[in-house]
């Protein structure tokens, strides 16, 4: 396993992202945000893609690299955002840009994005919402991606795996930003790609066949064995259909993308429903550092007992708010390099030399 430092791993993704014919500054800001998941924990999301889905997408039209979104309508609060297919990182910067002028014109705005590509990691958006002082909230849908999640009672693939993403700004009481960010389905699609990638076995909890059994193999689930279960899984999976549903008609409605049912599913084009709302319309900046302050010293008190298993990122003494997580990990990664197995590296290189670029690692 190497360690990489971020901002060579940035310039060298840059380069490749140049290479697949990506305007300078869109080819920046992609790479910024792929490394920037990296940082974060959510390796799924982040430089493994331009050796993963990104250079088929590109092959198939399924995503262009030379385009860039455009705000197809502006009316009051509300806006259209066009990724034409450009990639996702880069049209996400432009849908919350220009939420976030509305949101801080109007108290609060709404966004619909359309022909997103892959809009990648959607924290990223709340974070970048608060950023600008505002709260946030994404429903995404897979523009008809081809489906990996199943609902309650079933295997069949029939969804994806649609993400919910949830931010709140904490300007000094914290040093991040609160943000929910989730797929609807026990985890995101990218974890058992990269699983795949690293030949590493899958938890059993995140799938299902027919027979009611796991799909432990990253290799059998990636050639179509079972489906990820939606949140919950057996035994409360309806809820995360229930939020994956309403996803997925919310980012059709609002960003007027394609649900399940009207064409043949392929490639991943999220439509998205970006909400923005400025807290400070609603309460004070003093009120929000206190409230999340006594929130958190709150939940300190817990008392955290051996007995019962904890989520992998959770730190041992004391439960974590949203986003803390990433937090941590990118303070730590920052300082230490983004840890990348060989297998991941040996397929940035082979992509690397595809575009001539000398990953030099
Ligand atoms: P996850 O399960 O790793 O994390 C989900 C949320 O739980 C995060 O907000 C995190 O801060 C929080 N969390 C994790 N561990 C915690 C702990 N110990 N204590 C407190 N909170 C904790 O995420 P996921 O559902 O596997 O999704 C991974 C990524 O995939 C997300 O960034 C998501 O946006 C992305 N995704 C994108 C698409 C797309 O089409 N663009 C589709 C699906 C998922």
């Amino acid at each position: 396993m190497a360690r990489l430092d971020h901002a060579e791993l940035e310039a060298a993704a840059t380069a490749i992202l140049e290479g697949f014919g990506a305007p300078a500054t869109v080819a920046a800001d992609v790479a910024a945000s792929l490394v920037g998941a990296d940082l974060r924990g959510h390796e799924s999301h982040g430089v493994v893609r331009l050796a993963t889905a990104y250079g088929s997408m590109v092959e198939d039209d399924a995503l262009d690299p030379r385009a860039t979104a455009t705000v197809a309508d502006r009316e009051g609060a509300t806006a259209t955002v066009d990724g034409r297919q450009a990639f996702g990182q880069h049209t996400g910067r432009l849908a919350v840009d220009v939420g976030a002028e509305k949101a801080t014109a109007h108290g609060v705005a709404a966004v619909g994005v359309r022909n997103g590509a892959h809009l990648g990691r959607i924290g990223e958006w709340a974070e970048r919402a608060a950023d600008r002082g505002l709260a946030f909230v994404a429903f995404v849908n897979s523009g008809l991606s081809t489906p990996t999640v199943t609902v309650p009672g079933s295997s069949d693939r029939l969804l994806s795996t649609n993400p919910i993403a949830v931010g709140l700004p904490t300007f000094d009481a914290r040093p991040f930003p609160l943000v929910l960010d989730m797929a609807t389905s026990q985890v995101a699609h990218g974890k058992v790609t990269r699983r795949h990638v690293d030949g590493d076995p899958v938890p059993a909890a995140w799938t299902v066949t027919p027979e009611g059994e796991a799909v432990t193999d990253a290799a059998a689930f990636e050639s179509g064995t079972g489906a990820l279960l939606p949140l919950g899984g057996l035994t409360a999976g309806y809820k995360g259909f229930g939020l994956a549903t309403m996803a997925e008609l919310l980012a059709g409605v609002v960003g007027g993308g394609q649900v399940f049912g009207e064409a043949d599913p392929g490639w991943v084009n999220n439509g998205a429903a970006f909400l923005f709302v400025d807290p400070l319309a609603f309460s004070t900046r003093e009120r929000i550092e206190t409230v999340i302050e006594t929130f958190d010293a709150y939940l300190a008190e817990a008392t955290m007992a051996d007995a019962v298993p904890q989520p992998p990122a959770m730190h041992a003494d004391r439960p974590l708010l949203p986003g803390e997580p990433e937090h941590r990990t990118a303070t730590r990664r920052r300082a230490e390099g983004i840890p990348v197995s060989d297998r991941t590296l040996a397929a940035l290189d082979e992509v690397a030399a595809t575009h001539g670029v000398d990953f030099g690692h």
